[in-house]
């Protein structure tokens, strides 16, 4: 396979934006791979593992060699165990992606995953973390700023818009990676998939998906929804400081969105 034909799609995001089903889901086209967040393979103090085989103890055909191996040759190998034309990193990272900006080995595609303030700190507090309201502004200006770079072919994807009209996200987001839609993809628990990783997404493959909600994601798991609990469990004063802060309505307004009752939509 010629390696211009090769492409690694860099998602950013904030973590609790919905990143990984994205990214199971895009990874289940026939020509394409979900890597899970690679970048957590090279931790050093903690390397992460592939979740799957974790499960089946099993070596991972993918990772079984990753202490052995450097950020910057993993995806030649990937490219090469999965045969697959398109690899999904869902590390969210900036500082992972701008490594490999420079490596001409394969082409770069990046998605922006962004999903409702205030959905996304209510799952930060469902898992105990508490969060200055004002990260989320300035990690995602990062992303947007970044993403907006001459000649960085990338898309915003919000949440809200695959939770909502899945099927046809996906198709576009497939079309643009230079692929035919597959049906199939939206069962994204029928394919294998190797790499780091566990929450409510995974908790449709994973026996244990290490969610903070396990009896809210095993209802739903295989199923599609539009999880906007924060409507009902985020502190009405939490949801109002949210929505006023002028970072977020300022980061808003520059990417062309805004904030509604039911969650963030594009400005029309
Ligand atoms: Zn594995």
């Amino acid at each position: 396979m010629p390696a211009t034909e090769r492409t690694v799609v860099f998602i950013l995001s904030s973590s609790h934006s919905g990143s990984t089903l994205l990214a199971l889901l895009l990874g289940s086209h026939s020509r394409a791979a979900y890597i899970g967040e690679l970048h957590k393979m090279f931790n050093a103090e903690q390397p992460g593992r592939c979740s799957l085989c974790d499960d089946r103890k099993a070596t991972c055909p993918l990772f079984y060699d990753v202490a052995e191996r450097t950020p910057l040759d993993i995806y030649r190998s990937l490219f090469e165990r999965t045969g697959k034309t398109v690899l999904i990193d869902n590390s969210k990272r900036l500082k992972w992606m701008t490594q490999h900006l420079d490596d001409d080995s394969f082409n770069k595609k990046y998605i922006h995953v962004l999903r409702d303030p205030r959905g996304v700190i209510l799952s930060r507090e469902t898992r105990g973390r508490t969060t200055k309201l004002s990260h989320w502004p300035k990690q995602n200006r990062r992303f947007y700023e970044s993403l907006s770079a001459p000649g960085r072919e990338s898309r915003l994807v919000l949440y809200e818009d695959f939770a909502t009209r899945r099927e046809q996200t996906l198709r576009d987001l497939t079309h643009w990676l230079g692929f035919e839609y597959e049906f199939d993809q939206l069962e994204y628990w029928r394919v294998e998939h190797h790499g780091s990783g566990r929450n409510g997404a995974t908790s449709a493959f994973l026996q244990d998906a290490g969610t903070a909600d396990p009896a809210f994601y095993k209802e739903k798991a295989r199923q599609h929804f539009h999880d906007m609990r924060w409507r009902d469990q985020l502190d009405r004063e939490i949801q109002d400081a949210i929505a006023q802060s002028d970072p977020v309505r300022l980061l808003l307004a520059d990417m062309g969105l805004h904030l509604t009752e039911t969650g963030l939509e594009r400005a029309r």
